[in-house]
């Protein structure tokens, strides 16, 4: 792996990079960074199928999210209700061991997605939650659909080898904000011995991502990542965030875990997803994103629909229609029923360029009768809310570039509030 920093905001933290990820000397893997890694399950991101992955903006979607407690022998059955595309994937996956997957050569040989990077982390907002009070000086505790779950490093990290993934995040003990000094002392404690663990048994070529916690203590918080910044590692991963720390309070934590790392490695956030969120991170100094937040959306029925030009246009957007709080619409509002234009006008997302709301809107209102169509709906609006945020951290990207960051997050976060005082 490779990164190097191109460009920085005029306030010197915002920055863009350039991460390269390459697996084999004939593919190379270039994403400009900051971007959002895309949310997956068993490396594959939740409701698009593999034959509609192509239809998102490449190289930006070749990024994808996993967390190898996934793909732990224990939980194969798991999805079997979720959706008609995992029940497939999940009956031809059910009963592979580690060693399997480590004799197919890993997740991109397995997947058939050797264009794509992966990147491993322990847990996910989705289904792999970390379960504080249950971990311990041994491991991890992680809240998941069959159970709770203890994981080891060693049991990590043969997990990480079997799947090799591009990059990876060591196992990390997150701690949500309200816990005691001295839990939270404990939580950094573990996870940097954790990190040591993780580097001795490592034994695959993908770059380390050194965990960082520290709860809401900007003194642990500066401690983690001073311990973490003395190892050999590619790049950190910044947990504990979105566990019920204020907002006012993210950026004083934030900067603290920034000002002890170096600036020419890359670093990945957990638990910041809203725009608001994204670009709060993004000042701080964050190069990589999960995608979480645009899943929990789209289960909700939501579509993106913000300008994705704040600072030269606000009024070509969707920002009158009902069920729209000036980011999204809500499309099963009654509304959208005889609507026969798509999402976002200019939007060229798959889904957007073959189907109107009225389509959509129907697709939702008939759920009750039939799962697959919900299923339907959800590859619709997920293809364009991914498409969308991509979109947005493209156009962050742009505003760094040009030196107009600050302006145009402040022109984000005013039009969302003229909103709410509107309404
Ligand atoms: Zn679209």
């Amino acid at each position: 792996m490779k990164f190097a920093v191109k460009a920085w905001s005029k306030s010197g933290r915002a920055r863009v990079g350039s991460l390269q990820l390459g697996s084999c000397p004939h593919l190379s893997i270039e994403i400009e960074t900051p971007a959002l890694l895309l949310t997956t399950r068993k490396g594959l991101p939740v409701f698009i199928s593999p034959d509609l992955l192509p239809s998102l903006p490449s190289p930006d979607s070749h990024l994808l999210q996993f967390s190898p407690l996934h793909l732990y022998a224990e939980f194969f059955m798991l999805y079997l209700s979720e959706s008609s595309f995992a029940m497939g994937f999940a009956c031809s996956m059910e009963g592979l061991s580690t060693k399997t997957i480590s004799n197919i050569g890993g997740l991109h040989q397995m997947l058939g997605l050797q264009e794509y990077g992966f990147a491993a982390v322990p847990r996910d907002s989705i289904v792999c939650l970390p379960e504080h009070e249950s971990s311990n000086k041994m491991g991890a505790s992680f809240e998941t659909p069959s159970g709770r779950r203890l994981i080891k490093p060693v049991e990590y990290m043969e997990m990480i080898s079997s799947m090799k993934p591009n990059l990876y995040a060591t196992l990390a003990d997150e701690v949500p904000a309200w816990v005691s000094e001295k839990r939270n002392k404990a939580s950094v404690d573990r996870t940097v011995r954790w990190l040591d663990d993780c580097l001795k048994l490592s034994t695959t070529g993908g770059a380390v991502f050194g965990s960082i916690v520290g709860g809401s203590s900007v003194e642990e918080r500066e401690r983690c990542a001073q311990e973490v910044a003395r190892r050999n590692v590619s790049g950190y991963w910044i947990g504990g965030f979105g566990l019920g720390e204020s907002m006012d309070k993210r950026s004083a934590i934030l900067n603290a875990v920034m000002d002890n790392l170096p600036e020419e490695k890359p670093r990945q956030i957990c638990g910041l997803g809203l725009p608001e969120e994204v670009l709060q991170g993004i000042a701080a100094g964050i190069d990589l994103f999960d995608s979480t937040y645009i899943y929990h959306l789209t289960l909700g029925g939501f579509a993106l629909t913000f300008p994705l030009d704040r600072i030269q246009s606000s009024s070509d957007s969707q920002l009158s229609d009902k069920g729209s709080d000036n980011t999204k619409i809500n499309l099963k509002a009654t509304v959208y029923r005889k609507d026969t234009s798509p999402v976002v006008d200019s939007c060229n997302c798959y889904t957007c360029l073959n189907h109107t709301k009225a389509y959509i809107n129907h697709l939702l209102n008939v759920h009750e009768m039939l799962a697959q169509i919900l299923l339907e709906m959800y590859v619709f609006a997920l293809i364009h809310n991914t498409h969308h945020y991509l979109a947005f951290f493209s156009s962050i990207r742009e505003a760094i570039r040009d030196g107009k960051f600050e302006q145009f997050r402040q022109k984000f976060i005013d039009s969302r509030r003229d909103h709410l005082f509107v309404t």
